[in-house]
């Protein structure tokens, strides 16, 4: 990678009725089609660069998939771009607005949604009470119908009354998908979403996470499994040791000799 570091050109194109126009005389000079755009972003715990000067941009309607080795910083980049760590350097741009220094709540409300890696449904909820609780923390009023709606998107129309704990585990990870989209977010982020599933499970998620991509929503998609990430994604980046290690289509990352010595384990 050629690090990048300077924002990307103005197009100077009109825009149409769905591009988001960066003001004028804006001084981030963020691509009007560029969502997410990282410069310089690096992260340190104590002596550890978990993220190392990270130039990084995603467009609209992308789906991207990130990949590396275990620890090379791939949790830690979502959760800089979602706020849950703040950044020792450089800056975060999403939809042409300096976010690097807005609260994890902000980026929420400004359209930024993440599943973790870890399973936060809870378990004593019914499924429909787990996607309430998740709109409740932004909205009031009346939800039923935008519950209906997310579980159904889901995968989950008939699951509504059940608890949490009964779903499985592909289930309950549908579920915390959709208490994100709830938020109706413009980027979301999923960290690990398959990680344990069964294959008729990762083809579910595979599905949605498609469809979810063809309806307009932006993702980037945190994946281990190389079939799983051939499956959903045109763009992947690699990450190594807090680097951007390699970036390209699915054909050109898996034929990329550098990449399978220090990812896909050849030797
Ligand atoms: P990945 O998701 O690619 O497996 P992580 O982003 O979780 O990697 O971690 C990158 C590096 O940062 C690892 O060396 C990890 O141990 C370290 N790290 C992650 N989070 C913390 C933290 N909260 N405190 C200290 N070190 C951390
Ligand atoms: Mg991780």
């Amino acid at each position: 990678m050629t690090p990048d570091s300077e924002p990307k050109e103005q197009s100077g194109a009109v825009a149409g009725p769905n591009v988001r126009q960066t003001p004028a005389g804006d001084a981030t000079g963020v691509d009007t089609e560029t969502l997410l755009q990282t410069q310089g972003l690096t992260k340190r715990f104590g002596g550890l660069t978990a993220i190392d000067s990270v130039d990084f941009a995603i467009e609209e309607g992308e789906l991207r998939c990130l990949i590396g080795p275990n620890g090379a910083g791939k949790s830690t980049l979502l959760k800089l771009i979602t706020g849950r760590h703040e950044a020792t350097e450089g800056k975060i741009y999403y939809d042409g607005a300096d976010v690097t220094d807005l609260s994890p709540h902000e980026r929420v409300r400004r359209g930024i949604g993440i599943k973790f890696q870890s399973p936060a449904v809870f378990d004593s909820l019914t499924a429909a009470e787990n996607i309430r609780m998740a709109i409740q923390r932004t909205e009031d009023g009346d939800f039923s119908e935008s519950i209906r709606s997310t579980l159904e998107r889901v995968g989950l129309p008939e699951k509504g009354d059940v608890q949490a704990s009964s779903l499985s585990h592909g289930q309950q990870q549908r579920l915390e998908i959709g208490m994100t989209i709830a938020l109706s977010p413009s980027l979301l982020l999923l960290d690990e979403p398959v990680a344990g599933l069964s294959m008729e499970e990762r083809e579910a998620i595979a599905d949605l996470v498609r469809t979810l991509n063809d309806d307009g929503l932006t993702l980037i998609v945190i994946e281990h499994d190389i079939d799983f990430v051939d499956r959903i994604a045109d763009q992947v980046t690699v990450l190594n040791q807090g680097e951007i290690f390699q970036e390209g289509s699915i054909e050109e990352i898996r034929s990329d000799e550098a990449v399978r010595r220090i990812y896909l384990g050849d030797a």
